[in-house]
Parts: C-alpha cells; structure tokens; sequence
C-alpha cells in the first residue's frame, strides 16, 4: 500500500497505536498531520518522520474542531486518541463518563466532520477510519464508560458510512484486542486479568501496534475500495472465541 503525496491526519499518533499508525503511513509516503496532547510526543514524532504537528486536548469541544480545521486538507482521517478510566459499574463518576465520552466518542465526530465538509465541498474522496475496541462488542468489568463510549463510536461510524460513502468517503471502525501501548499498561497490568484476556485469544498473544496499523492502512487505501461500515475486529479472534 502506497501513500506516496497523501496528507493524512492521525489523532493520538504520540503513543501506541496512532504512533505506530503514523510511522507506518510516512514509512510508505504519507505526510501526518499528527493531532495529539502532549508536546514531548509532537516534539520526537516530528524528528522521527517530519510530522506536521498540532497539538490540541480532544476533550475541549472547540479546540477540537480548531485543530481539525488547521489539520486540513487532508486525503485521509485516522481517528486513533482515546483514553481510559477503569472503576467498577457501581462507582463509574459521572466525570470520567463525559471525559470518555468527549475523548473517545465526541472527539472523533468533530474531527471527522471538518475533514469531511472539507472532502465533500471540494467534490473530493476520501476514507475514516475509527479506532474502536473490542470493548463494544463485549462487557469488560470495570469498563463500563469505555464500553459505553466505544459503542457509541460505533453507531457514529455506521451512520456515516451510510451518509458519506454515497458523496466519496468510506467509514469504517477497526476493534483491536489488547494491545501492547501505555494504555493497556494502564489497563491490562493486573496479571491474573490479563491472563484471563489472553487465555480467550485464540492466537494465543496480545496485538502489536503494528498488528492494527496494518489494518488501518488497508482500510484507508483503494485496496478497501468496497470496504464501508465495517466493524472489523482485529484481535485473534477474541471475538469468536
Ligand atoms: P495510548 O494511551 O497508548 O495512546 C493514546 C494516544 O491518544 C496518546 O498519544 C494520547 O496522548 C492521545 N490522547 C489521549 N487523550 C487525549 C486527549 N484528551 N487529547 C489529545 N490526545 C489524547 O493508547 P493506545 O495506543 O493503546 O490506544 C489507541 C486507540 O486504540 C484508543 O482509541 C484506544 O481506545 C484503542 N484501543 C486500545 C487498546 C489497547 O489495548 N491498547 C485495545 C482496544 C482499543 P497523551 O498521552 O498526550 O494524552
């Protein structure tokens, strides 16, 4: 796959998957346009493979779409941020319920909206895709908001393939299993957890970074040229299992 000339903006590319996401697309000519929080991140991304880099907090409403609105034009959109908070259903505070929601689900729309007006009024195509999570198909304890969150991208991404393939842009979500980032440090550290988790993933190991980077530039490019609304697990078959 081939991104030689394609602007292509990744939100949440200085960690984990957005990071491995934006060094694949540069490593096969892609320009990033790297949307992410923190300036350490920025700083060494752009060293790396010569990001534009925009620093913004996904949770702020309007500095989202003024960042979205810098990031543009773009050929193509990777909604990659999100975050976590793991409490128990009982004691889920409303706080972190609106900050995943905000980050995870709100975030990606406001992005996604400015890319696509942009896309739709130059008569341009274009392709999204969201950065989901097992998590929406199933109930994991104590990610209640998570899952809330997740699920609700979901329902966004369908509703936009619906609405946006018919002017250019295909949408699709892609739901990885744990993957080794900070996040699932956060997430995953608690040994007989994890172990559970890894013990219903068929292929017997957590993702790579790469793993699902791989899957979010094919869905990008003309390969997936048919490819829109789908939710497409990448997990080793956690899933099915
Ligand atoms: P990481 O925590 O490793 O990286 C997340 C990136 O998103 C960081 O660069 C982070 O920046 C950025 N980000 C988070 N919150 C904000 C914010 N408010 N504003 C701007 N940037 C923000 O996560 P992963 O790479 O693991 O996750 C990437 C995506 O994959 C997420 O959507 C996650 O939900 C999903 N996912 C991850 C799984 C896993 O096991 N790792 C499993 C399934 C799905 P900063 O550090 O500066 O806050």
């Amino acid at each position: 796959m081939d991104f030689t000339g394609k602007h292509v903006i990744v939100t949440g590319a200085g960690k984990g998957i957005g990071r491995a996401t934006a060094v694949m697309l540069a490593r096969r000519g892609a320009k990033v346009v790297a949307l992410t929080r923190s300036a350490a991140d920025l700083e060494s991304l752009e060293k790396e493979i010569g990001c534009v880099p925009i620093p913004v907090d996904l949770a702020d409403a309007a500095a989202t779409r003024a960042a979205a609105l810098k990031a543009l034009p773009a050929d193509y959109l990777v909604n990659c941020a999100g975050t976590t908070e793991l409490e128990p259903f009982l004691d889920v505070s409303v706080e972190n319920f609106d900050l995943l929601y905000a980050v995870n689900t709100r975030a990606p729309m406001i992005v996604a909206q400015e890319y696509a007006r942009d896309r739709v009024g130059k008569g341009a195509k274009g392709a999204i895709v969201n950065v989901s999570s097992v998590a929406a198909f199933v109930g994991i304890p104590d990610h209640a908001a998570y899952c809330a969150s997740k699920s609700g991208l979901d329902g966004l991404t369908r509703v936009m393939a619906r609405e946006l393939a018919p002017k250019g842009i295909r949408v699709n979500g892609v739901h990885p299993t744990v993957t080794l980032t900070p996040m699932a440090v956060k997430a995953w550290s608690d040994p007989d957890k994890a172990a559970g988790m890894l013990g219903r993933i068929p292929v017997g190991r957590f993702a790579d970074p790469d793993d699902i980077a791989e899957v979010i530039l094919f869905l990008l490019s003309d390969e997936a040229a048919m490819v829109n609304g789908l939710s497409m697990p990448v997990d080793g078959g956690y899933t099915i299992a």
